[in-house]
């Protein structure tokens, strides 16, 4: 396998625009929209995942999502008083509960790097679905300051984690968040997270972008470090999200190039989706009898760029200052913080969000493979989102 550069020449680096004054606003003049947990948007998907970002900044600047060459010291972060606070997100996801979501992930930037971020867990840990059940919570770190952490995110009520980690050697992982960053704190804080009860009913998941000429010959050293550790190990295809990380195809390496690699060492088994809308696809480690070994465990492959899976996306996401985004890759939200702010009821903010969502028709990732080349050339998506922005 070809060793390339690590980072996207500068040259490909792209400026990023400033995108961020574009929330649409939500309309005050419709019809109501009650929360009854049955919202289903214009291609029938109903609304069960909400990913909350709780900052744009990041300790890392991994080149596939923060190059530093665009996220430096002059980069404009939100000021604070944009962010939405804790009483606001809170507010908002309670919303979305009652409009019939099950998980809420809370994501990032650095999703640790938000002050006092285990008050918000506590937060929403106690809200309830509409049937008395609290949500799915879960978190996707970096996992920098998660060795320290754990205990008391696991405490104020976090059930899983995802750590994202996209190597084990040292000098490879030093070079792709590109902060010098050593693997070894990672690795620490994964056992750390087990130790503090995140691992239960396997709740631990480590994701792994895979970009072609930089981490593929890390693949298996990961799956065998993680196998049979109560780790379950997901490969994510290098995406074309945002506009400023020089995406292009040649460093996608296709999730089923991942599948027949890990096959060359170790016998696989599919497994059924855990639930519906899930982004993985689950191969199950098999025994020697060709049976899945739970105890060996399982690891995935998400599929964003070669096999789409936007049929049945039941996810939105909410940024850091309270836009709703109704896909990864979409340029323009739906404001909420200004309804927020002034003044709007529960049930208001409820049938914002009904409305928001009863008019998507996101499909981005299933439409990609029949836009022509320059459709998706850098120049022409630089105000699509930055993942930072909305969280991933
Ligand atoms: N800082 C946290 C973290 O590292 O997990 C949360 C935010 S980060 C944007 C969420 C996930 O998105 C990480 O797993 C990251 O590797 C992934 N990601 C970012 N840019 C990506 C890209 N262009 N293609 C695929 N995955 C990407």
């Amino acid at each position: 396998m070809t060793e390339r550069s690590p980072s996207p020449p500068a040259n490909r680096i792209i400026p990023v625009a400033d995108w961020r004054q574009s929330g649409a606003r939500v309309a005050e003049t419709l019809p109501l929209i009650p929360a009854q947990g049955q919202l289903r948007d214009r291609l029938h998907r109903p609304l069960r995942d909400l990913r909350i970002s709780v900052t744009d900044r990041c300790n890392f600047r991994c080149s596939y999502c923060m190059p530093k060459e665009v996220f430096d010291k002059n980069y404009p972060y939100l000021p604070h008083a944009s962010l939405l606070s804790f009483e606001e997100i809170t507010r908002v996801a309670a919303q979305f509960l009652a409009h019939g979501v099950r998980k809420i992930r809370l994501t990032g930037g650095e999703p640790l790097l938000r002050k006092n971020l285990e008050h918000l867990i506590e937060m929403l840990a106690a809200l309830r679905t509409p049937d008395g059940l609290p949500p799915d919570l879960t978190l996707t770190t970096n996992g920098s300051l998660l060795a320290r952490k754990a205990p008391a995110l696991r405490q104020a009520g976090l059930q899983r984690v995802t750590v994202s980690l996209d190597g084990l050697d040292d000098a490879v992982f030093r070079r792709m968040n590109d902060v010098d960053f050593p693997v070894a704190d990672v690795l620490a804080g994964i056992e750390a997270a087990r130790d503090a009860g995140l691992g239960a009913h396997g709740g631990l998941k480590v994701n792994m972008v895979v970009k072609r000429g930089t981490n593929e010959h890390e693949i298996l050293p990961m799956a065998r470090y993680f196998r049979g550790r109560g780790v379950t190990l997901r490969f994510i295809e290098y995406m074309d999200v945002g506009a400023t990380n020089g995406w292009c195809m040649d460093e996608v390496l296709p999730s089923a190039q991942v599948i027949d690699l890990l096959k060359t060492e170790f016998p696989l088994v599919p497994l059924e989706a855990a639930a519906p809308g899930e982004t993985a696809q689950r191969w199950g480690y098999a025994n020697p009898a060709g049976e899945w070994d739970p105890a060996l465990g399982e690891v995935g492959v998400i599929s964003s760029v070669t096999q789409a899976f936007c049929h049945d996306c039941n996810r939105a996401r909410l940024s850091t200052e309270g836009q709703v985004y109704l896909c990864l890759f979409a340029s323009q939200g739906h404001d909420l913080r200004g309804l927020l702010r002034s003044g709007a009821s529960d049930a208001e903010l409820a049938s914002a969000i009904g409305h928001i969502w009863q008019g998507r028709s996101d499909r981005y990732s299933e439409l990609r493979a029949s836009l022509p080349a320059e459709a998706t050339a850098p120049a022409n998506v630089s105000r699509r989102v930055e993942m930072s922005y909305i969280g991933g």
